[in-house]
Order: C-alpha cells, then sequence, then structure tokens
C-alpha cells in the first residue's frame, strides 16, 4: 500500500531521467489534488443528475432494477452479452446461493454490423442465437433470455425491463438507427418470425454494470457499488436512503442508478487534465468529444495514448532511432496494443528481457536498456494515471453513497488482467476516501451476466 502511495506522488521526478522527457510527460502526473478535483465534478454531476437539473452533462440513468436477491432465486436461464466487439450467449444455473455460468460461446461481431444499420444489427443477433440455439438442441423448448446490453440505455416503459431504448452507442460501436428505439421491442419481433429462435423469450435488458450490481448483492449484502473497467467504464450504485431513486421520476424507491462516469469531461471540464496524447489518440475515434474520462482509462485507448508519447520521443530523438518513428507500431492507428502496454509493465526483469522481446517483434532493432526503461516508464506512466482516475470515480460513488462499510462488485478486463493496475487502484481509493469509509473489492467474474440471469429470475 505504502509503495504504490510513494509511487503515486512523484514518479516521474524520481524515475525519469532526462528534462526534456520530464517536461513530455508531466502531464500524466495525477497527484491527489488532481484526484480530488475530479472527484468534485463528478459528484457535481451526481447531485445535478439527483436534483434533475437540465445542465447535467452526464446523463445517469435509472436501470428500473427494483427486486434484489436473496439469495432464493432458482433456475437455468440464457444469457446474452451484447458488448463492444463480441457477443456473447450462455447459460446460468441458480439453486439458491450457488450460481454456476456453463456452455459459453463468443462471436465476434464484424466491424459491419458493428457500423452498420439496424436490420444489420438484428439479423447478426438471429442468426447467432439461432446457430447456438440449434447447437444445444433448444429449438423447441421455452426459454427465458436475459440480455445484458454494455451501453447505456432508458426505458420506453414503467417497470417494464424488456422495453430498452438505447441512449448512445459507445467503444467503437455505430449502429445506425438504433439510438432511441424500442430495442428490446424490435428483436422481440425478429426472434420470434424464426422457427429457431421463436421459442426464446426477452425477460429482461440490463446494462452490464447493473448487472453487476445484482451479482454483488446475491454474494454479499454489503455491496451497493458495482464497477467496471475494461473496454469501457462504468459505476452503478443504489442509496439505503436518499431521493436518488428520483433520477429518472421513479419516487423513493431504491432503484440502481447507472452514473456512466466515463462520459466526465464531455462539457470539456477535464480539459486540464488531458495531454496533447490524449486529445491525438481519440482523434480516430468517431466521438472524440464524447466518453472523455473513458478513453483515458478504458482499454480501448491506452495503447493509443502510449503509441503517440513513443512517437513524439522518437521523433525529438529521446528514444530508439528518429527513422523507427515510420514502423508501423508507432506509425499506424493501433500498432501499439493496450495489450502491448500492459505486458511491458508486468516486465518485472532488471534487463527487460519480455520488452525487449516484444519491442523486437514489433521490429524495433538494436534496443538499449534506456530504450527499455523509457518506454517501460511511459506505459506505467499512462497507466498509473488510468488507476487514479478511476480511483477518483470510485471515491466519488463510495462517498456518495454513504455507507460506513460498503462493498464493491467490480470486474472487467483492465481490472481482471493487470494485478499492478488493481493493487493501485484499490490503495488510491481507500487513500482518496479515508479512514470513515471501509471499501471491500468484490471480484465477479461473469458478474453482468449472473445479475442478468438473476434479475430474469425475479
Ligand atoms: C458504456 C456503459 C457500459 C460500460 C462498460 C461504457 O462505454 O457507456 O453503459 O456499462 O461501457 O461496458
Amino acid at each position: 500500500h505504502e509503495q504504490v502511495l510513494g509511487e503515486g506522488e512523484a514518479l516521474i521526478q524520481q524515475e525519469c531521467d532526462g528534462p526534456n522527457e520530464k517536461e513530455i510527460l508531466k502531464g500524466f502526473e495525477m497527484n491527489n489534488e488532481a484526484c480530488q478535483e475530479v472527484m468534485s465534478l463528478l459528484q457535481r454531476e451526481i447531485e445535478a443528475n439527483v436534483g434533475k437539473d437540465a445542465s447535467a452533462t452526464i446523463k445517469m440513468f435509472s436501470t428500473l432494477v427494483k427486486d434484489l436477491p436473496r439469495g432464493e432465486e432458482n433456475g437455468q436461464f440464457m444469457v446474452v452479452n451484447l458488448g463492444s466487439r463480441s457477443l456473447r450467449i450462455l447459460f446460468v444455473r441458480i439453486e439458491g446461493p450457488q450460481i454456476e455460468t456453463h456452455d459459453s460461446k463468443t462471436y465476434t461481431i464484424p466491424p459491419d454490423v458493428r457500423l452498420g444499420t439496424c436490420v444489420q444489427l438484428l439479423n447478426f443477433l438471429e442468426n447467432r442465437l439461432s446457430m447456438f440455439v440449434t447447437s444445444k438442441q433448444l429449438t423447441d423448448k421455452e426459454t427465458s433470455v436475459g440480455v445484458v446490453f454494455s451501453f447505456p440505455c432508458k426505458y420506453a416503459e414503467e417497470g417494464d425491463l424488456t422495453t430498452a431504448r438505447p441512449k448512445k452507442w459507445t467503444k467503437g460501436f455505430n449502429c445506425d438507427k438504433v439510438v432511441g428505439k424500442d430495442f428490446g421491442k424490435l428483436l422481440h419481433e425478429k426472434l420470434k418470425n424464426k422457427l429457431t429462435t421463436c421459442k426464446l423469450t426477452i425477460k429482461v435488458i440490463i446494462n452490464d454494470a447493473a448487472g453487476l450490481l445484482i451479482a454483488g448483492i446475491h454474494k454479499d449484502k454489503a455491496c451497493r457499488i458495482s464497477f467496471v473497467i475494461g473496454k469501457g467504464v462504468n459505476g452503478c450504485y443504489m442509496k439505503d436512503n436518499g431521493s436518488d431513486g428520483t433520477v429518472q421520476g421513479h419516487g423513493d424507491e431504491k432503484t440502481i442508478i447507472a452514473t456512466e462516469w466515463g462520459a466526465l469531461g464531455e462539457n470539456e471540464c477535464l480539459e486540464k487534465f488531458r495531454t496533447d496524447f490524449d486529445r491525438t489518440a481519440v482523434n480516430f475515434s468517431m466521438s472524440p468529444k464524447e466518453q472523455i474520462l473513458e478513453k483515458m482509462v478504458g482499454r480501448l485507448y491506452i495503447g493509443e495514448i502510449v503509441r503517440q508519447v513513443l512517437l513524439l520521443l522518437t521523433k525529438e530523438s529521446h528514444l530508439f532511432k528518429p527513422f523507427y518513428s515510420e514502423l508501423p507500431a508507432l506509425n499506424e492507428k493501433r500498432g501499439f496494443t493496450t495489450e502491448n502496454v500492459l505486458i511491458i509493465d508486468s516486465d518485472m526483469d532488471q534487463e527487460y528481457l519480455t520488452t525487449r522481446d516484444l519491442l523486437q517483434h514489433l521490429e524495433f532493432d538494436n534496443i538499449s536498456d534506456e530504450d527499455c526503461k523509457l518506454v517501460k516508464f511511459v506505459c506505467r506512466i499512462v497507466l498509473q494515471r488510468a488507476a487514479f482516475f478511476a480511483a477518483a470515480a470510485l471515491a466519488t460513488l463510495v462517498k456518495h453513497v454513504q455507507q460506513s462499510h460498503v462493498t464493491v462488485a467490480i470486474d472487467g478486463s483492465l481490472w481482471r488482467s493487470h494485478l499492478r493496475f488493481k493493487q493501485q487502484m484499490m490503495a488510491k481509493t481507500k487513500e482518496l476516501v479515508g479512514p470513515d469509509f471501509d471499501v471491500t473489492f468484490l471480484s465477479i467474474i461473469d458478474g453482468s451476466e449472473i445479475g442478468a440471469a438473476l434479475t430474469t429470475a425475479l
């Protein structure tokens, strides 16, 4: 814990050698003051949403989920998770406190579907569901389906969890003529018209972070927050006392609120924390002005931000040889992946064996120890900033929920795959919330799918 905090304070001062490199990288430093400023900005947005203040930039939404699991639910459900790049179909078996997932199958969503039309998306979903159902010999069996929708959505009808209307696409998904439509109804009609899928009944469409919170509550009654840190980011909370249920006009009842904190910064409030590398990295996005915080924390952009930094360092002769800036790894969009960043950051070898190997694989030759050290440093500082931003967002939710012992259900590929990120985020969150709040982190694999199944059961 202490080591992580030490790292946070002055990583650049202590570990970056050259004065020019220091200057180039200084924008990535996040001290506690900066974290607290981000916390205030997010808290202001939460309050604006609770107070139904139209000036709120982040459009948080009520997930309509009111029934919470008691550990007495039973049944087997099919769950379909529409993520940003893949569609996952699986079964969740619930027997009271025991939950098991099985027979999972993942289908890649091709770019022409992600960026195509509503009809293409519905055809794709029907086709893959049909393949799955046929392979499991379920075509004649009435099956209840829970859908995990990893994008923001609103519901067309109060109390009807099947009437989800996507509010906007994120994470490089941009399917035409879906936003604002009753997606649940469209999907239902599509499936009912086909012999293979007509026995499937969609019971619930739920945001992934909301599903995760339901799964968290099933495991631990003190769970009030969920946090997703993957390609996209999000967090939900449920307050025991307070008026937050009114976010979309649901009286004083308890509901799960999806904060969509990744949208922070769309009103430019984060500009002082953004670097030119961040601004260039998002130029490739279809919506460079949206999901600003998500684009500094989520897995989709980390590699791209690092690539921009390495490119400048190379061009200015602080790294490699200037002509290396022509290599695809530095010169092409997504040439340097987030996966590369995570591998390099995990390299504990004194002689940078893994880093050197990876760079050689990316066609860099004659790499010096100094090169490896600087590349590693860049990866570390960008990841550390992401972990601290995430911690600031989580600390805001913890303080908002105002429960002295709170459990946070947490998942997402960045959280799951990188130990240092996880440790830094946990330590920083605890530091930011202070001694009055005791935060327990509960990692739940397949949490969103389990939550969708539990909600279907309920
Ligand atoms: C979406 C959220 C989602 C998160 C994690 C974000 O891009 O806006 O609704 O929960 O990604 O998948």
